[in-house]
């Protein structure tokens, strides 16, 4: 399935016309230029990078603004026309839709759809398209060809005059204007079946083939694999794997599914033997046993209509703050996402999110009902992020998640995909701001006690101070707790020198950012609150001037004791 596109949009003229875009193209999102754009999902500091960027990450482009300044951008990645992603050029009020790359990967199809949103005709420029309709070696979805290597020479044979023998059924075909003769030298042919093309052959293989996975699943790939080849189906034609929910949990399933890159399907529990015909109800050909079966119908199948996708719940860190460090992994997993769940100041960090995605923003501190809920919503096929800030493996989601997942008994949880999107976590973010204070080996301890008796972190505190660890110290105080972090400054300065240097980041990455250093001997509690995270260095960590009067602080990869 392609990507949604990206919307780039360069200033605030554009805005309604890539709105109405991104009404009519699902996960559509738009990247407005920073300063210039109010309102847009994302915003991006710099055309040229951003561009070149989703290039490379293969995502389709549409940018509203001058083809030229497009191809000015992009003109150092055209290397390779296989590899690359849709490029679509937009008049800024919407008023023209120039195709520019991508034309084995549907720029065309792209282009259409944007012209249809927009009410222009798009400016398709592709020969075989403009005489016949048709671009072969982009079939319609649904439909894969099988040797795109000879489409080029096929479509200039056509263009120079050469006729078409067409076998198998394919409408989109018929309704083009390729000249179709049944005495044709050329031959297309759209079948299920396994065959090698002939010297002037292009073969479709439709998308019609269900493949349903059973009982026992040892070495499922490879009998999957025998299956298709004894009942002579093409591997192409498969249109989606299905199995039982209750199997969801079994990795030879999801192996077997990646290993044919085809999306898996998952049916309601029943007797085996009828999973190929619940799949495929109106199947033309059946074939297989209780492990593989095989349906096959006598036109594609839209995959999304047979039971249900296998759900997926991301972990993802969002980082201290602004998008800028936010990676782009975390970025696409909340594009993609359905359901997006976290505590409300988070989501609202993550946000805005177009209507189609559902926010589950909760204001209390519950992480595993807030876990649970999480795994409800995937273990019913929905693609759920559960975000946090900084990194979610640091105090936060990551874990909760897990807790909930140990020992849950519902096995869908346990079918459900599950990923951890690691982010720059506060502790990392104030050293970059403050120079290099982790530079050599630290320790992270949450102040709370919320999860844990306050003798463990007093305990902690003075084993780590002890050993000569720079320190990094998150949730340092709170209204509940107003004295803890003065009696943790009084155990850190037993074993510290009242020069060492401290950081103070508060809002770290965020509008109201403020990162103050100064030495231990001067730091107090009423200096920081639940939003700081707090560095202290080590015997060895200095501070160096700036040439803004402040200082760098650091501390050296070497050790040598004092
Ligand atoms: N997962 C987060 C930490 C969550 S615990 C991370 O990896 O950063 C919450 C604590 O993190 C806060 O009490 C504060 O100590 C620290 N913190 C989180 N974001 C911060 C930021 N932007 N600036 C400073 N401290 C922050």
């Amino acid at each position: 399935m392609s990507r949604a596109p990206a919307l780039l949009v360069l200033g605030d003229g554009s805005l309604e016309a890539a709105r109405r875009v991104r009404g009519g193209i699902e996960g559509a999102a738009i990247h407005g230029l920073a300063g210039r754009t109010t309102g847009a999902d994302h915003t991006f500091a710099e055309f040229g990078e951003t561009i070149r960027t989703l290039f490379r990450d293969d995502v389709p482009i549409v940018a509203f603004c001058a083809a030229g300044i497009v191809i000015r951008a992009l003109a150092p990645l055209l290397q390779d026309k296989r590899a690359e992603p849709p490029v679509v050029a937009c008049a800024e009020d919407g008023s023209a839709v120039v195709p520019l790359l991508g034309g084995l990967r549907g720029v065309n199809d792209l282009a259409r759809r944007i012209g249809e949103a927009l009410g222009t005709a798009p400016a398709i420029t592709t020969t075989g398209e403009v005489r016949f309709g048709a671009t072969l070696e982009h079939p319609p979805a649904g439909y894969v060809i099988r040797n795109p290597g000879a489409g080029k020479r096929f479509m200039s044979d056509v263009l120079a005059g050469e006729r078409i023998r067409l076998s198998g059924e394919a409408p989109w075909l018929t309704s083009t204007r390729l000249p179709f003769d049944p005495a044709g030298r050329l031959a297309i042919t759209v079948t299920v079946r396994d065959m090698a093309p002939g010297e002037r052959e292009l073969v479709f293989h439709p998308r019609s083939v269900v493949v349903a996975v059973g009982a026992d699943g040892s070495d499922l790939t490879n009998r999957i694999i025998e299956s298709l080849a004894k009942a002579n189906i093409a591997r192409q034609s498969v249109a989606a794997l299905v199995a039982l929910e209750r199997d969801v949990g079994r990795p030879e399933i999801h192996a077997a599914a990646a290993a044919l890159s085809r999306p898996l399907r998952l049916l309601p529990d029943g007797p085996v033997s009828e999973l190929a015909r619940a799949a495929v109800p109106d199947a033309i050909e059946q074939t297989g046993d209780e492990a593989v079966a095989i349906a096959v119908a006598a036109s594609p199948l839209d995959v999304d209509a047979i039971g249900r996708a296998r759900g997926w719940l991301t972990v993802v860190g969002l980082g201290p703050g602004s998008r800028d460090t936010r990676t782009p992994e975390a970025s696409r997993a909340l594009a993609e996402a359905d359901d997006i769940v976290g505590y409300q100041t988070y989501v609202d960090m993550a946000g805005p999110f177009p209507p189609e995605q559902a926010i589950h923003a909760s204001d209390n501190r519950e992480e595993l009902d807030r876990a649970r809920h999480a795994f409800s919503l995937a273990a019913n096929g929905r693609r759920v992020a559960v975000v946090s800030s900084g990194d979610p493996g640091v105090f936060a989601m990551a874990a909760a998640v897990m807790e909930a997942l140990d020992g849950a008994d519902e096995t869908a949880w346990h079918g459900v995909e599950l990923c951890v999107l690691p982010g720059v976590s506060a502790a990392q973010a104030a050293a970059a701001r403050s120079g290099a204070p982790l530079g050599h080996d630290f320790c992270v301890i949450s102040l709370s006690d919320n999860l844990k008796p306050w003798e463990t972190i007093e305990r902690r505190l003075d084993l780590a101070a002890s050993a000569d660890l720079v320190l990094a110290l998150y949730n340092p105080i709170s209204r509940a707790r107003p004295t803890q972090l003065g009696r943790a400054i009084e155990i850190v300065r037993k074993h510290r020198s009242p020069t060492t240097p401290v950081v103070l980041g508060r809002d770290v990455g965020r509008p109201d950012e403020t990162v103050r250093q100064l030495p231990l001997g001067e730091f107090t509690p009423e200096m920081v609150d639940m939003r700081t995270v707090i560095l202290v260095g080590s015997s060895t960590t200095r501070a160096v001037p700036r040439a803004d009067g402040s200082s760098w602080v650091y501390t050296p990869r070497w050790y040598r004791k004092r």
